[in-house]
């Protein structure tokens, strides 16, 4: 395989700020002048009832929104203090600066373990040695909490591996490019208890080097694994706004906001 002259040096990890972001499905608005500042270095959840838009968010904090037909968007996005949308910046650069992990697993299934960690390097320009490639894919499988369990069988489909192991893998494919940050949507939803402990270790361990912004439905989950958290609501057909943000120990300690202390109490 050909892969770009990857940057194998370290990046790191890049606060993100959302500015009075608004955004549309044909014509419908779905969020209404969100503004959020995610830290660098630490781990922001997005937490809220189905629907309020907290998916929609997180795409067009990576660029994803406008691939959607039909969908507009008004407001800023900065990376590091740096516009996201700048016309000048590339959305394929905006897209390897911040990754993508979904909440079902998405391997490439027929494709070898070793080859889905590569995938998103791209097929231009120098070619990379095959050390330095093994050690890529070596060093994202550890990160990802991965790498004991298939060390010996990296030539093995990706589809092969459960499901928990596949959410891994897509981790570790996220890391191969090297993001600032990585978004995190319900990572956990589809998978069990013990593959859900083993991913939020994983974030722990991550959010040193890269900023990770999180969706989660589960309570117990914002609060060991995110320092920082943002309540967003839609409230009878009106487009989602954040209700209340801020550490997350305050969020789910003293919130300030009634609506938010029934959602984090299960009262929704
Ligand atoms: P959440 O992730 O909080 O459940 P979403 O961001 O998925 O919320 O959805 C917010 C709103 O946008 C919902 O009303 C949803 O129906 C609508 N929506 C999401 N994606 C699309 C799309 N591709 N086309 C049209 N409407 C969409
Ligand atoms: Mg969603």
């Amino acid at each position: 395989m050909t892969i770009a002259a990857p940057d194998l040096t370290m990046t790191t990890a890049a606060s993100l700020d959302a500015r009075a972001v608004s955004a549309w499905f044909s014509g419908h608005k779905v969020l209404d002048r969100v503004s959020l500042h995610m830290p660098a270095g630490r781990v922001t959840a997005l937490i809220g009832p189905s629907g309020c838009g907290k998916s929609t968010f997180l795409r067009i904090l990576n660029r994803m929104h406008e691939l959607v037909a039909g969908a507009e968007l008004a407001g800023e996005v900065l990376l590091d203090g740096v516009d996201l949308y700048d016309s000048a910046r590339r959305i394929t650069d905006a897209r390897r600066q911040v990754g993508m992990v979904f909440q079902k697993p998405n391997p490439f299934p027929a494709m070898s373990i070793y080859d889905n960690v590569l995938a998103g390097l791209k097929l231009t320009g120098r070619r990379a040695s095959r050390q330095t490639r093994d050690d890529l894919v070596e060093e994202c499988l550890t990160k990802a909490g991965l790498w004991h369990e298939v060390a010996g069988r990296l030539r093995s489909p990706g589809g092969a591996l459960s499901g928990g192991q596949q959410q891994r893998l897509c981790i570790a494919r996220s890391l191969a490019v090297r993001p600032r940050v990585l978004l995190m949507d319900e990572p956990c939803s589809a998978l069990d208890p013990t593959s859900t402990r083993r991913i939020e270790e994983t974030i722990t361990e991550l959010s040193a080097e890269v900023t990770i912004v999180i969706v989660t439905h589960n309570m117990q989950q914002a609060q060991r694994v995110s320092q920082y958290c943002a309540f967003f609501l839609a409230e009878q057909g009106t487009p989602g706004v954040i209700v209340e943000h801020g550490p997350t120990e305050a969020m789910f300690g003293a919130p300030r906001d009634r609506r938010t202390a029934d959602y984090v109490h299960g009262r929704f």
